[in-house]
């Protein structure tokens, strides 16, 4: 049988890092963190090491297209693919932050949405029969879907939304901050929240295709949130230790063999959550 691999994004410190230590402890295959620095990455691979855990590790920038697609065919090339991706590298401003809301949304929305997809774009055709990906949303996004109108609403819960159409709201949004027209559009004052909302829109959409278009591979793709947990993002007042929200996003990453559900869906705390 051939080795199995585990990526994760984002993976040289918080959550990220926690799910590269559980996986570590769990997966029956080769776990490797990267990292956008090689610097930060090759520190974290040490500060595993000194744990007895041996993961492997790539650089793999999501905000840089050739990172993505050097990582992607380095997996391919050297496992035949990958069997389970996590794809947790994400940004926030914090909310002291005085950068203009339009800077906020583009650059939120760069990493954590449009980047994230290009990650989803090169690497779901790699990933293997049986595999398992998730995406590390939040439930502050499932907050936001509630705080944007009816007719966006209606939009991102329906079942026929395209990933076109999705990728041409996201933009419009970024655009509409840039006018300060964003809430006349509907849209709601959280440029992470949309980021989020987009990205477990995305989840679903892509889950749909999936199931279509190769059934027989039994993929299960979802979205979760891993609560709120004390990183540099969150800060140190969240109860979450990081071990702890790995728990969520590695529960689904090791969904079992022959597992038909959940997919297409947003989990937190192991619950599909309403959406
Ligand atoms: P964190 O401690 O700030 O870690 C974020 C990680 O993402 C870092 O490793 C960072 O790398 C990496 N990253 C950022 N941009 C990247 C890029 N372009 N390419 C590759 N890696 C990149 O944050 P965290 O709290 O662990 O968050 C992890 C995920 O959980 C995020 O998606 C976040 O939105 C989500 N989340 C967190 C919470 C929470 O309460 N903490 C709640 C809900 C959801 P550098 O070290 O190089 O910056």
């Amino acid at each position: 049988m051939s080795t199995k691999v585990a990526v994760v994004t984002g993976s040289n410190k918080g959550i990220g890092l926690a799910i590269v230590r559980a996986l570590c402890k769990q997966y029956q295959g080769v776990v490797y963190l990267t990292s956008r620095d090689e610097g930060r990455g090759q520190e974290a691979v040490a500060s595993m090491a000194s744990e007895g855990l041996k993961p492997m590790f790539h650089q793999l920038d999501i905000n840089d297209l050739s990172s993505i697609t050097a990582a992607a065919a380095y997996f391919k090339d050297k496992y035949g693919g990958v069997d389970v991706l996590v794809n947790n590298a994400g940004i926030a401003f914090k909310g002291a932050d005085t950068t203009p809301f339009a800077v906020q949304a583009e650059v939120t929305l760069k990493t954590n949405f449009f980047a994230t997809r290009d990650m989803l774009t090169h690497f779901l055709p790699i990933v293997k029969a049986g595999g398992r990906v998730v995406n590390v949303s939040s439930f502050v996004g499932q907050r936001a879907l509630t705080q944007c109108s009816p007719e966006l609403q209606k939009r991102f819960r329906s079942e026929d939304i395209t990933e076109d159409e999705l990728v041409g709201l996201m933009q419009q949004f970024v655009d509409a901050t840039k006018k300060n027209e964003h809430k006349q559009g509907g849209w709601p004052e959280t440029a992470y929240g949309v980021s989020k909302t987009g990205l477990t829109t995305l989840t679903m959409i892509l889950a749909r295709q999936l199931t279509k278009e190769r059934p027989s591979d039994k993929i299960l793709l979802n979205a979760c949130c891993p609560g709120w947990v004390r990183t540099d993002m969150a800060g140190d007042k969240a109860p979450k230790s990081p071990d702890e929200g790995a728990i969520t996003p590695v529960y689904l990453a090791l969904l079992p063999a022959g597992a038909t559900d959940p997919h297409g869906k947003f989990v937190s705390d192991k619950e599909v959550q309403a959406w």
